[in-house]
């Protein structure tokens, strides 16, 4: 597929996107465009569902929103706050030390470069990249596993990880949709390009090269009868 082709997909998600739920971190931004709740709430959500994230972060934002607040909760207090998000005695952690450097170091603020973002512990290039992109309104492509996953699939890229894959997308995608590439992939590998059982025949993009063996399979397995096909690109 060609970066052409690929904008047009792009396009095409984006009028359907909002038939879909907003990834929680979007949402968030949507709400407020506040720096430091994002690397929170982006932290928060890792390897955790977006409905846990979406709590977790209200209830500990409820309490502090700021890095002179937060620095200041017990230990106790962030864990059981954000409990149920995975790694949650460990995010706690981080949490308590980044709020710390952030009035260190920074004045309360948080830094704007990829390379400030990723000293702090915890943070990886898909929390940094998002931080920009949302919080900042800087272009930076997070790339998580749906965008991993999905940009593959429809045979734009052919990468092995998602840091290899956003190495791949900054090269071929036009930088105007940097921002959005993320939000778009996300909501549609949560409603339709599943990780597992993604569901082609409802799926709006017909020139995917994954979309006849996916159905071939269903075929096989009888799933697709009395199954309706979606309008095609
Ligand atoms: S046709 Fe299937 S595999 Fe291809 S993008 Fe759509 S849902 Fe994903």
């Amino acid at each position: 597929m060609t970066s052409k082709q690929f904008v047009m997909v792009l396009k095409r998600l984006k009028k359907e996107y909002s038939k879909w739920k907003a990834p929680v971190v979007s949402f968030m931004a949507q709400t407020g465009k506040d720096p430091f709740r994002i690397l929170i709430s982006t932290l928060l959500s890792l390897r955790t569902r977006d409905q846990v994230t979406e709590l977790a972060s209200q209830r500990l934002f409820a309490m502090a929103c700021t890095p002179e607040t937060m620095a200041k909760l017990p230990i106790k207090t962030l864990e059981r706050l954000i409990y149920p998000v995975g790694f949650y005695r460990n995010k706690a952690k981080q949490i308590q030390d980044i709020c710390l450097i952030l009035l260190d170091k920074y004045g309360g603020k948080v830094p704007f470069t990829e390379e400030e973002l990723l000293s702090f512990k915890g943070v990886g290039r898909k929390t940094a990249n998002l931080v920009l992109s949302l919080g900042f309104d800087i272009p930076a492509i997070c790339v998580d596993t749906h965008v991993h996953r999905i940009s593959n699939r429809l045979g734009f890229i052919k990468t092995k990880t998602p840091e290899d894959s956003e190495m791949a997308l900054r090269k071929k995608l036009p930088l105007s949709w940097w921002k959005t590439v993320n939000e778009l992939l996300v909501a549609f590998g949560q409603t339709l390009c599943r990780p597992v059982g993604p569901k082609c025949p409802e799926c709006p993009i017909a020139n995917c090269p994954s979309r006849k063996k996916t159905l071939n399979e269903m075929i096989e397995r009888g799933e697709n009868r009395g199954r309706k096909f979606g309008k095609l690109l």
